[in-house]
């Protein structure tokens, strides 16, 4: 099987996130895309995150009817930081005739170099990326040179940027703002349900 892998804090899930599954499947002729909601996002310590089971509930709310996209709790389940790497490691021995692919935004591709044992992901997987609407060409150059061999394992995905953040629907609740479509509307009625993002 071709699997695409999203990772992500998905707090919220959001358009950006399906748009992305959905363009790999299509450019990369993905089998699945599986979604796994990190446990402990280390890389955005420091910042007050919903629960776990708030950002699975949202995530199996925006996914039903989605047969393509299924959701692991691998990494909800592991204890300690979500690692990339040991995530990679663990799908690669549990289906070792897959093709992984590791589905991101360019945001996270410049981070990429930062992460723990990137090579190890360099080794497991394709990246497919995405464009974000604000990044700059630059910066793909300046982490290429902090881990050699990565421009070599990304390919680009055509589909246009989708400008939708998580950072953004959290701001419009708290501001009391409505989310229009950034995403799903049932997404925007747990929000609103559980009282998420409030403060
Ligand atoms: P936040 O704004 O809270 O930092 P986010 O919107 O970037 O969050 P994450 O859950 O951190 O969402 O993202 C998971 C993955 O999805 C990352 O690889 C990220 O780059 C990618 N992604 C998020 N939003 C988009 C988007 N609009 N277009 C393409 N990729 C996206």
């Amino acid at each position: 099987m071709r699997l695409g892998i999203l990772g992500g804090t998905f707090d919220p899930v959001h358009r950006g996130h399906l748009a992305l599954a959905h363009a790999a499947c299509d450019e990369l002729s993905l089998d699945e895309v599986l979604f796994l909601p990190a446990g402990q996002p280390w890389r955005k310590a420091g910042r007050i995150i919903a629960s776990n089971e708030h950002r699975l509930a949202m995530l199996r709310r925006a996914l039903e009817g989605e047969a393509a996209f299924p959701v692991s709790t691998l990494e909800l389940e592991r204890p300690g930081p979500s690692y990339t790497a040991d995530t990679l490691e663990a799908l690669r021995d549990d289906r070792p005739e897959d093709e992984l692919f590791f589905l991101l935004g360019e945001d996270a591709l410049m981070d990429l170099p930062n992460w723990a044992r990137p090579q190890r992901i360099l080794e497991l997987a394709m990246l497919a990326v995405a464009r974000r609407a604000d990044t700059s060409p630059k910066a793909l150059k300046e982490a290429d040179r902090h881990l050699p061999g990565l421009g070599e394992r990304v390919i680009w995905l055509k589909m246009s940027a989708v400008a939708v953040s998580a950072t953004e629907i959290r701001e419009r609740v708290r501001g009391g703002q409505p989310i229009g479509d950034l995403a799903l509307a049932t997404v925007e009625e747990y929000i609103r349900e559980q009282g998420l993002y409030r403060e």
